[in-house]
């Protein structure tokens, strides 16, 4: 009876060792971004920032003209790549901001792929509301983004 007293007291000990040690920190996660780090996320940032600058200073265009063949052209071609940029990028970010940044990358795509739709439809009022709204979530994605100081 004893021997099975100090054998459970034993297990208890072992137990109580084993969430000791799983409870003590491992490895820390980043909460603020490193100047390397920055110099890092500037690689996936630029074709992106590139990529903005084109939505407004052609694609914008191309809608209002109801150029649809050229719009559809230009999410295919100029935009191509964005998807797998911008879901690139996210995962690089802060722990806590990669969730938020890959949903607003989906959601920047989904505006698009409607807009790719609306173009072949020939229906300039919801490309434009899908042009405007996959601007808004670009720039919430571009919000999380550290800023070069
Ligand atoms: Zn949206």
């Amino acid at each position: 009876m004893s021997r099975l007293r100090s054998l459970l007291s034993l297990i208890l000990v072992l137990v109580t060792t084993i969430l000791v040690s799983c409870s003590s920190p491992q490895v820390e996660i980043p909460t603020t971004y490193s100047p390397e780090k920055i110099a890092q996320l500037q690689v996936y940032v630029n074709p992106i920032a590139v990529a903005r600058e084109g939505m407004e200073e052609r694609l914008q265009g191309l809608i209002a003209d109801q150029n649809w063949v050229d719009t559809q052209t230009y999410i295919h071609g100029p935009l191509g790549q964005l998807r797998r940029e911008m879901l690139g990028l996210a995962s690089s970010l802060l722990p806590k901001d990669q969730d938020k940044a890959s949903t607003l990358a989906k959601e920047v795509f989904g505006h698009l792929e409607r807009l790719d739709a609306a173009a072949k439809d020939r229906n300039s009022s919801q490309a434009k509301v899908q042009y405007q709204e996959a601007l808004a979530d670009f720039d919430a994605f571009l919000s999380l983004l550290p800023q070069a100081s």
